[in-house]
């Protein structure tokens, strides 16, 4: 067994995490800064002291501000704020993970906190339905105290919903440019009172192809109207584009450093898929991993760990789609309250899920959208304390590791417990782990996956 229980149990918790022999795969370690534009003269008084108090901010807000769970703003979020609030364009050079999202909705809210209900006033693009949903669900918490309502629009579901959405004029549309299209080639989308567009990603909707539709877009909104567009990078055709239809942009430019790297550590642990369930089983054993949020690809798969989590002993419940709401709630609860040590949940489900002192969030699935691995780490280290971030990875799911450590701009530390079998053989019996060596930690030359990785 991986820890020697007769030392007390921080102590254990140290010389686990020593024992997770951690060895730098990275041979570049990108460079990574936080940097905060510098504020402007009038702007310093809200830009530079960094809290929300010091932003433009109705107390509506600030209240949805503080429920959600951001005690600090972020640089792109001071640096967008303060302007967007007066109606300046923006261009903001940002990638996921900064707190760009806020960065928007906050400002759009603001300014539409006068506006009556029923008539859409903002429209914000966004490249994929995972963002659309992400970006209308903080919406939602975000104008929990105010009049105000958001609307997803996007492909591969069912129109009629998002016809009821548009036509009933949800003040604020969340879209994907083909569906959006859709829906307007069909006469009753009406943005003659649209005040605001957010064009969200703009190099990723060019990397998709989604540029001519983005264009049709615009091309059918007003004239007058703020324009602020958030991009990682600022290839040729989206500098032509800000050109052609945004006026005088302020421009607020933060390098890479994302949310999810603020405060987190990072561990990928290569583990043959038979045995992820037993290694999170030895994690577990560090008493330190007292409020573990794990993630699960599939229902099916939530439910299946989260059994044998509990056959082991292990305080668990477990949230995803096919469970009621009081079930949820009975969950969360248990969570919140330390009832529960580990919550097993899907993408989905966490959605709810926003509980302050996380300790450890563990991907027992590499997410195949890298933006979901920044949601998710997002919840541990909340508001910039400390957490820890790890990642069970088989070796076919190294890819989609790698596309994570592009988003997030750095390579993520690899890490084994040598006490831990990791050539056990597959093991039948539920509720059984496979047989583990004796003793203490052992530090052993630690071999990693990379060279079976990057087949094709
Ligand atoms: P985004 O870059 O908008 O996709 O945000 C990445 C993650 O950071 C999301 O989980 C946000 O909820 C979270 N986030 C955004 N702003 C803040 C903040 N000021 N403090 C803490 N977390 C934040």
């Amino acid at each position: 067994m991986g820890i020697d229980h007769d030392i007390p149990s921080r102590a254990a918790g140290a010389v686990h995490r020593r024992a997770l022999m951690v060895r730098r795969t990275s041979t570049r370690r990108l460079e990574k800064r936080m940097t905060s534009p510098s504020p402007t003269p009038s702007e310093a008084s809200h830009a530079g002291e960094g809290t929300f108090e010091d932003l433009p901010l109705h107390s509506k807000l600030r209240k949805g501000i503080q429920e959600i769970g951001y005690r600090v703003p972020t640089p792109i979020q001071r640096g967008t704020i303060p302007h967007a609030v007066l109606g300046r364009d923006i261009i903001g050079t940002a990638q996921t993970g900064t707190g760009k999202t806020a960065a928007f909705l906050l400002p759009v809210l603001e300014r539409l906190l006068e506006e009556p209900r029923g008539r859409t006033h903002a429209l914000i693009l966004t490249p994929t339905r995972e963002l659309a949903l992400q970006a209308e669900g903080f919406l939602r918490k975000l104008a929990g105290h105010t009049h105000l309502r958001g609307a997803a629009v996007y492909g591969g579901v069912g129109m009629a919903d998002q016809e009821r959405a548009l036509r009933g004029g949800a003040e604020i549309i969340v879209a994907t440019p083909g569906r959006l299209l859709d829906h307007m080639s069909r006469g009753y989308v009406n943005f003659q009172g649209l005040k605001i567009l957010v064009l969200d990603e703009a190099d990723r909707m060019l990397d998709m192809g989604f540029l001519p539709d983005v264009r049709r877009i615009l091309q059918r909104l007003p004239k007058v109207r703020q324009t602020m567009l958030f991009s990682a990078t600022m290839p040729p055709e989206i500098v032509a584009l800000s050109r052609e239809f945004l006026r005088d942009p302020k421009m607020v430019q933060v390098e890479e450093r994302t949310v999810a790297a603020v405060g987190v550590t990072h561990l990928a642990l290569p583990v043959p898929s038979h045995l992820k369930t037993d290694l999170l089983y030895e994690l577990l054993k560090d008493e330190m991993m007292s409020s573990v949020l794990v993630f699960a690809r599939t229902k099916h798969r939530a439910d299946n760990l989260a059994r044998q989590l509990g056959q082991r002993g292990i305080n668990v419940a477990v949230i995803h789609g096919n469970r009621s709401q009081s079930q949820r709630v009975r969950a969360l609860e248990g969570f919140r309250t330390g009832e529960y040590r580990v919550l097993v949940a899907t993408d989905i489900a966490a959605r709810g899920v926003d509980v302050k002192d996380v300790s450890h969030v563990v991907n027992f699935d590499v997410p195949h959208e890298p933006e979901i691995y920044i949601h998710r780490v997002g919840r541990t280290a909340r508001a910039q304390q400390r957490g820890d971030a790890y990642t069970l990875v088989m070796p076919e799911e190294e890819q989609d590791l790698a596309r994570i450590e592009r988003l997030i701009g750095m390579k993520i530390d690899r890490a084994r417990i040598p006490s831990f079998r990791y050539d056990a053989p597959r093991t039948e019996l539920p509720g059984r782990g496979p047989p583990r060596s004796q003793g203490r930690f052992q530090r052993r030359p630690y071999r990693n996956q990379d060279s079976r990785r990057r087949r094709g």
